[in-house]
């Protein structure tokens, strides 16, 4: 018997020894996870919100995405056109809604006055459209201590020729903007789209909204391929939503899909840190792009953003794809 108790206590050492070296391993894997943890930015496009409603569904929005970013303790960074809101009916609610994103410690940008595309306007109106932007959001931002500091491009259209690509890239500089360029999340604003159309339908509605978690997953997947592939290492992903109805009643499956896949959430200042974005813009075209795609063309790699999206959204949305 002896021998056998022996037996049983030599295993049980072993068993709690092995037990001590699991723990030791898992403590390490994560202490090296927390060094290497991937980064990501959300913006939030065309604030208040994308498309004119009512007063109420507005103020809804507005909620809904602000106490998801409370929740989650995100600092994001909302680009606004004041034209928008000075066509609306409801221009003293979203006045207010845009107040409320600043209560809420969320920082605001410039995204121009009249969601003007460069390809379509003159240099010169471009620049009195950024300004006219900056004269209601500046008095804003002080109001709550902060400074106008980032200019997101409408529709991602950074000028399609070189001239009118350099002179705006100058003006941007000379007026202290740090332009926003995106790394990833095109087509939300397609999803809404979609959402919209199928509003009151249940099931369809379900339908889109699983298909647009997934396209999250997906996008972060390939951008993350991209990334590799363009930059030889992944980088701060700097993601690109919208203020509309599909946000607001998902962003929080959203959040939960980006932390999955071991992402902090951490302001653009934090972000844009990384120096790889000191490499700015490479290329001059009409097409909207994100920074990934410019600089894959720039380096001749193929990358076709298009795969991303699930083919039933386009027709769902009543959307022609190029
Ligand atoms: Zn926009």
């Amino acid at each position: 018997m002896k021998p056998l108790k022996t037996l049983i206590m030599k295993k049980s050492n072993l068993f709690v020894l092995l037990f001590i070296a699991l723990i030791g391993i898992i403590f390490q894997a994560c202490q090296e996870q927390e060094k290497h943890k991937r980064q990501l930015v959300i913006t939030i496009d065309d604030l208040p919100l994308v498309f004119p409603t009512t007063a109420d569904s507005a103020m809804l929005i507005t909620n809904k995405l602000l106490a998801t970013l409370t929740k989650y303790d995100i600092e994001s960074v909302g680009f606004v056109n004041e034209g928008k809101i000075l066509k609306s009916p409801h221009s003293d609610t979203l006045h207010q809604a845009l107040e409320l994103w600043l209560e809420n410690g969320q920082e605001l940008g410039n995204h121009t006055y009249s969601h003007y595309s460069l390809n379509e306007v003159s240099t010169d109106s471009f620049k009195n459209d950024i300004l006219l932007n900056e004269k209601y959001l500046q008095p804003l931002l002080e109001k709550h201590g902060q400074t106008l500091r980032y200019f997101r491009h409408p529709y991602l259209q950074t000028g399609g020729d070189s001239l009118k690509k350099e002179r705006i890239d100058q003006f941007l500089e000379t007026n202290g903007y740090t332009q926003a360029l995106i790394t990833s999340g095109y087509y939300d604003w397609l999803y809404a789209a979609a959402y919209r159309n199928v509003h009151g339908k249940r099931e369809l509605e379900e339908k889109v909204a699983n298909a647009y978690i997934d396209y999250i997953n997906r996008d972060l997947d390939f951008n993350e391929y991209a990334a590799n592939l363009v930059v030889g290492r992944e980088i701060p992903m700097i993601m690109m939503f919208h203020a509309n109805t599909l946000n607001a009643d998902h962003f929080e499956k959203v959040i939960q899909v980006i932390h999955q896949r071991g992402y902090e959430i951490v302001t653009l200042e934090e972000a844009l840190q990384d120096t790889i974005f000191q490499l700015g813009n490479p290329i001059v075209t009409t097409q909207p792009m994100g920074w990934l795609q410019r600089w894959a063309i720039h380096k001749g790699i193929p990358v076709d953003t298009l795969l991303q999206v699930d083919p039933f959204i386009p027709e769902l949305a009543n959307f022609k794809m190029y």
